[in-house]
C-alpha cells in the first residue's frame, strides 16, 4: 500500500501558472490530527489529506474540452506535468488536500461515518463565467476515513467512471464530469467477483469535478452525533457558496433552510426521472452517494438498462433486495430526501415544512415522469387520462418480452400515423423475435393503434416536430455495460484508442453517426451473463 507522504516537488518553477482556491478549508473546521491512521474524526468537516507516492503516474486520458471549459487549457500540451498534478505527485498553488467527512444510511441502515476513504479534493479552479469547480482524485491513497481499504482505484473502475460521466453529460443527465485518467504504475490487488480469488490490477486516478462534492451525508453525519454547531457551519457554508440565490443566503433563517431543502428535494426528483429516461441505474443509492446539487455521483456498478426491465439492478451485492433497481429509483429518491431532511431538522424550529417538501416529492416526481414519458413517446404532455393510460400499457409490454429500452424508442420515431405494419418496423428492438405471437404480439399490434391514434397527420408540421422531439430525448447511443467491458479489455492490454473512439460517439448521444452503427446495436448474446456486462460487484 503507497504511503501518505508529504509532496515534495524538486522543481520550484511551476511550469504552467494555475492558481487554486479552497474555500472549503479555509471556511470550515478541520480535523486536529493530520494522521491518515483511519479513525474516528469528530468536530470536523475534512480532513488535511496529501495524496499517496506513486511509482510511475502516466496520462491516458485528458478531457481537452472540459480543460478548456476550467481555464487548465494550457495543461493540455503538458501531459506529464498533467501526470503529475492529476495524480497527485505535484500541487497547483493554492491547492490544499482534503478529504470530508460524511456518514450515510447504505441499503437502507445508519452506517455511521463513512467519508472520503478514496477520494481526496484538491481544490478550485476559476472558470471564465467566475463560477468555481471542484478538482477531486478518486483513487490517490488512503485518508482517516479509509476504513480497512486502501484508498485506492483500479483502472476497470476508473474507466467505467470515466466514460459513463462524460456519456451521462452528453445526454444532458446533471453529473461530475472526468478530466483525465492516469495509470499509477502501481498494481491494486482486488477480489473482483467477492470469490476469495483476488488478482493484482492496474492503478488508476480518475480527476473529476463538480460544483461541489457534498452530499446528503454531509449533513448527516454532525446531526447523528448531536454536534449541531458542525451541522449549522457546514449548512451556512453550503448555502453561502451554493445556493446563493436562496432569501438570506449569507445569514440563513429557518426558512432559508426549509428552501434550500424544497430545492434538492426538486433536483432530487429530477434527476431521477433523468436516469429513467434514458435508462441508467445508479447501483449503489446510499445517502453518502446523494448529491445536494441533484448530480449524479460516485459511478460504481451502475448499468444501462439494455432489455426494458424495471426489476433489474447491476449491482451484485444488492442482487437479493433490488432496492435499487431501475424501476425503483424514484422511490429511493424520496427515501433519501427523508434521510436529508431528518438531518436538517435540528436547523429549522419545526418541522411540518420539512415534512410538506419530502410529501411533496412524489407529485413533483409524478408529474415530470409523466411530462418525460410523453416527451419519449412524442406525444406532448396532456393530463388526458388517455394519455396516462398508454404510457402505463406502454412499460408493461415493454417488460412483456425482452424489448431494447434504446432501440424501441429511436424506432418509434419512425412510425407515423399511417405506418402499415408498425411492429415490423420496431421488430429489431426485440431480443427473441419468437417471443411476438399470441397474446404477446397482439397487445404490442393494440397499444400501436391507439398510440397511432394519437399521432399528428402525415406531412404536418406537427408530424415533423414530434420525429425531432423524440431524437431529442431518446438517445441511439448509451454507454451500453458490454460496450464499456469491451473498452476496459482493450486498454488492459495497453489499447485506449477504443476508449476515445467510445467516448467520441458518446459525445453525440443522440445524432446517428456514420460509421458508429455497432455502438447503437443490442447486447450480444455472449455479454448477457458476463462479468462486467450484466453484474458487477462493489470492488473497484
Ligand atoms: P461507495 O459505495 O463506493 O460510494 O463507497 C462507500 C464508502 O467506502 C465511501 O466512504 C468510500 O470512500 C469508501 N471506499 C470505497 N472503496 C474504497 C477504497 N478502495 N479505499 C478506501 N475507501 C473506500
Ligand atoms: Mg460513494
Amino acid at each position: 500500500m503507497p504511503q501518505n507522504a508529504p509532496i515534495q516537488d524538486p522543481t520550484p518553477a511551476n511550469p504552467v501558472p494555475i492558481k487554486l482556491t479552497t474555500s472549503f478549508t479555509s471556511e470550515l473546521s478541520a480535523d486536529k490530527s493530520q494522521s491518515t491512521m483511519p479513525r474516528q474524526v469528530a468536530g470536523a468537516a475534512f480532513s488535511r489529506t496529501n495524496p499517496a507516492t506513486f511509482s510511475q503516474p502516466t496520462l491516458v486520458s485528458w478531457n481537452a474540452d472540459l480543460a478548456s471549459q476550467l481555464g487548465l487549457e494550457e495543461l493540455t500540451n503538458e501531459p506529464a506535468y498533467a501526470a503529475n498534478v492529476f495524480s497527485g505527485q505535484r500541487l497547483l498553488e493554492g491547492s490544499d488536500p482534503y478529504a470530508m467527512a460524511y456518514g450515510g444510511h447504505q441499503f437502507g441502515n445508519w452506517a455511521g461515518q463513512l467519508g472520503d476513504g478514496r477520494a481526496i479534493a484538491l481544490g478550485d479552479v476559476t472558470q471564465a463565467d467566475g463560477t468555481l469547480r471542484t478538482l477531486q482524485l478518486k483513487g490517490a491513497g488512503p485518508t482517516p476515513y479509509s476504513r480497512r481499504a486502501d484508498g485506492l482505484a483500479v483502472l476497470r473502475s476508473s474507466i467505467r467512471e470515466y466514460l459513463a460521466s462524460e456519456a451521462m453529460f452528453h445526454l444532458g443527465v446533471p453529473t461530475t464530469r472526468a478530466l483525465s485518467l492516469v495509470l499509477t504504475g502501481d498494481q491494486v490487488l482486488r477480489d473482483m467477483l467477492y470469490d476469495g480469488n483476488p488478482a493484482l490490477e492496474p492503478g488508476a486516478i480518475v480527476c473529476r469535478t463538480a460544483e461541489s462534492f457534498i452530499r446528503f451525508g454531509n449533513f448527516e453525519l454532525p446531526t447523528s452525533r448531536g454536534d449541531i454547531d458542525q451541522l449549522r457551519e457546514l449548512a451556512d457554508y453550503t448555502i453561502r457558496h451554493h445556493f446563493g440565490h436562496l432569501s438570506d443566503a449569507q445569514n440563513p433563517t429557518a426558512e432559508t433552510y426549509v428552501e434550500w431543502f424544497e430545492e434538492i428535494c426538486q433536483s432530487t426528483a429530477k434527476l431521477m426521472v433523468d436516469w429513467l429516461r434514458v435508462g441508467f441505474v445508479h447501483g449503489v443509492m446510499n445517502t453518502d452517494n446523494m448529491s445536494i446539487h441533484g448530480i449524479t455521483i460516485d459511478y460504481g456498478p451502475y448499468g444501462w438498462v439494455d432489455d426494458f426491465d424495471p426489476a433489474w439492478t447491476p449491482n451484485t451485492t444488492d442482487s437479493t433486495h433490488r432496492r435499487y433497481r431501475f424501476g425503483n429509483q424514484g422511490a429511493v429518491g424520496q427515501w433519501n430526501v427523508l434521510q436529508l431532511a431528518n438531518a436538517l431538522v435540528p436547523l429549522v424550529e419545526e418541522t411540518t415544512a420539512l415534512e410538506k417538501a419530502v410529501n411533496d416529492y412524489v407529485p413533483t416526481f409524478k408529474s415530470l415522469h409523466q411530462a418525460m414519458m410523453a416527451d419519449k413517446i412524442g406525444l406532448q404532455y396532456s393530463p388526458a387520462s388517455e394519455d396516462t393510460d398508454i404510457v402505463e400499457e406502454l412499460l408493461q409490454i415493454l417488460a412483456s418480452t425482452e424489448t431494447d429500452m434504446t432501440i424501441f424508442y429511436r424506432r418509434l420515431a419512425t412510425i407515423d400515423a399511417d405506418t402499415k405494419d408498425p411492429l415490423n418496423a420496431i421488430s429489431d428492438a426485440y431480443y427473441d423475435q419468437t417471443t411476438l405471437v399470441g397474446e404477446t404480439r397482439e397487445r404490442i399490434n393494440n397499444w400501436m393503434q391507439s398510440y397511432q391514434k394519437l399521432l399528428p397527420t402525415v406531412g404536418s408540421d406537427a408530424a415533423a416536430q414530434r420525429t425531432t422531439l423524440m431524437n431529442s430525448v431518446n438517445p441511439c447511443y448509451v454507454l451500453r455495460n458490454y460496450l464499456a467491458q469491451e473498452t476496459i479489455d482493450a486498454a488492459t492490454e495497453g489499447d485506449f484508442s477504443r476508449m476515445d473512439q467510445l467516448a467520441k460517439v458518446l459525445e453525440n448521444p443522440y445524432e446517428q453517426q456514420a460509421g458508429a452503427e455497432k455502438f447503437a446495436e443490442k447486447r450480444p448474446d455472449w455479454a448477457r451473463n458476463r462479468a462486467g456486462c450484466s453484474m458487477l460487484s462493489c470492488s473497484s
